[in-house]
């Protein structure tokens, strides 16, 4: 679909203009600085952003023009999706403030955002990557934000048709995953935005197509790692392919499963609809919990019509091809999926009723046993991913032959991520736990002579940055003191008309940390 007859919502309007103006002046109140990067809003044919220091704005018709600056400086001043890259000026720079830091895309991704007519929230405010919230669910790692940091995913391409190589200064976004993924397995792809790295490949379907997300994996340091040693599986796929150094750049917010959605249907959240892990649908009248283990069964049940998945696509172009989904909810069109197996239990407690099935950390020769010992979320991940590589050497197998297109989600990456935050101890582990087993299916394919006839994409969902813990404050204080009458979902999307549940208005409910039961 064109730009142009895309619609968009505008709320801060008659009704509430005063909420929403209100709103603005308390987020860009210096006094808020530390801890509100930006907010961001729509305003007639206008995409606004806004900080403590300056305002800008882009139509959001075409959210790739030049920003207009309207007053100050423009909290969008630098777009480079190489900013930060490699580790080395990562490591320099931790965590910059907004006039050190880079947004890349941020008009097309913002203006997504405010594309869903009864999901959409009114007003963004994205958090610095500095901001350290323990007591609303925030970790010493996180995500979530709009600026590369955050938002910036590993992407590696190996095997047959990748006839890009080696480490390459470049950028992609998680919109151009579902698409490249399409074109690698012989399918074309029409419902996505996003485009496919055809440069990078040649034509002509792969015998077998892989898709790895490893959630929350940190770009730099996974190719660092890699480079070291530390990684041989991955360090083995590039031997034979490629990696962009800019990564796949998350759709904003740079959360889970909006950015698995977009992944695997090449679209953003305002056209595939998980406009974040948690937030409003008017239209239901309620808040939706997208991504929690009781939900996670049924995420795709809020795809918006004319969004199709790798999966459907695959199907469409090769019909009768087997196709798997390995521990991820976006699972439509799959002929395998684990949250299949999940809906046909059909209990109250969707995917929390997997704990019973999950093999045991004891005996995991992929498990680090001091950080399953150190940490409860780290020893439950592990086990999740236990089960992942279970199911793939189970489909692949299979003596009807393996899939077609496989698509394998590894949880454990950001929950040591979120728990040690990037370059650390933890994260590391999660990263060699996640490695090793991705060994011991590439030695599977190499046993059953595979391995040449098959093609690899790692990727992500978004990146990670390291907290302050001396960063602290919580905007919703602010805007409550000031009279403002707001749902905030997600910690950030800010939602200022439809109060419905003026019980739950100024502090709904946080599912906790959004990866985990
Ligand atoms: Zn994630």
């Amino acid at each position: 679909m064109p730009s142009s007859e895309r619609t968009y919502t505008t709320r801060v309007g008659a009704s509430n203009a005063g909420a929403g103006q209100a709103a603005v002046e308390v987020l860009t109140d210096p006094s808020l600085a530390h801890i509100v990067d930006l907010v961001a809003w729509p305003r007639g044919d206008w995409l606004m952003v806004a900080n403590s220091e300056g305002w800008a704005r882009v139509p959001l018709a075409e959210p790739a023009a030049a920003w207009q600056v309207l007053r100050g400086r423009n909290p969008i001043t630098d777009e480079d999706p190489l900013h930060g890259v490699p580790l080395a000026r990562a490591l320099a720079d931790p965590s910059p403030p907004n006039d050190r830091n880079s947004y890349p895309f941020a008009g097309p991704r913002l203006a997504s955002v405010f594309e869903d007519a009864d999901r959409s929230p009114d007003l963004v405010v994205v958090h610095t990557p500095a901001h350290y919230w323990p007591e609303r669910g925030g970790h010493p790692g996180e995500h979530g934000s709009l600026d590369a940091g955050q938002s910036r995913a590993p992407l590696l391409l190996s095997g047959p048709g990748v006839t890009g190589r080696g480490r390459l200064d470049r950028a992609a976004r998680i919109i151009d995953i579902a698409p490249t993924l399409a074109l690698l397995a012989g399918a074309p792809m029409p419902t996505a935005v996003g485009r496919p790295l055809a440069d990078l490949c040649a034509g002509g379907p792969a015998a077998h197509v892989v898709g790895l997300l490893w959630d929350g994996a940190n770009c730099n340091d996974l190719l660092d790692q890699a480079a070291a040693g530390a990684l041989p599986a991955v360090a083995r796929l590039l031997s034979r392919g490629c990696a962009l150094t800019g990564g796949a750049v998350a759709e904003f917010p740079s959360v889970t499963l909006t950015n698995h959605t977009s992944a695997l249907t090449g679209v953003g959240p305002g056209r595939h609809g998980i406009l974040s892990n948690v937030y409003y649908d008017r239209a239901v009248g309620d808040q939706v919990i997208a991504n929690d283990a009781k939900t996670w069964h049924q995420a795709c049940e809020q795809l918006r019509p004319g969004v199709a998945t790798v999966f459907e696509a695959v199907a469409t172009a090769r019909p009768g091809a087997v196709t798997a989904c390995v521990n991820e909810p976006i699972d439509r069109g799959a002929g395998y999926s684990t949250f299949g197996l999940v809906r046909a239990m059909a209990t109250d407690g969707g995917a929390s009723g997997l704990g019973d099935h999950l093999p045991p950390t004891e005996g995991d020769p992929h498990a680090t046993a001091e950080w399953v010992e150190r940490d409860h979320d780290y020893a439950w991940s592990t086990r999740v991913d236990a089960l992942g590589l279970s199911q793939m050497r189970q489909l692949w197998a299979d003596p009807t032959g393996p899939p077609a297109f496989t698509w394998w989600n590894t949880t454990l990456t950001d929950t040591g991520h979120h728990g040690g935050g990037p370059y650390s101890p933890e994260s590391r582990a999660a990263l060699a736990d996640a490695d090793r087993r991705l060994g011991a299916f590439l030695d599977l394919l190499d046993g059953a002579g595979l391995y040449d006839r098959t093609t690899f994409l790692l990727t992500a969902d978004h990146g990670s940055e390291g907290a302050d813990p001396t960063c602290r404050g919580d905007w919703d204080d602010a805007l409550t003191a000031a009279g403002v009458r707001f749902r905030d979902e997600g910690y950030g999307f800010l939602y200022l008309d439809r109060l419905e549940h003026p019980d739950r208005l100024e502090h709904p409910d946080q599912p906790g940390h959004p990866d985990q039961p």
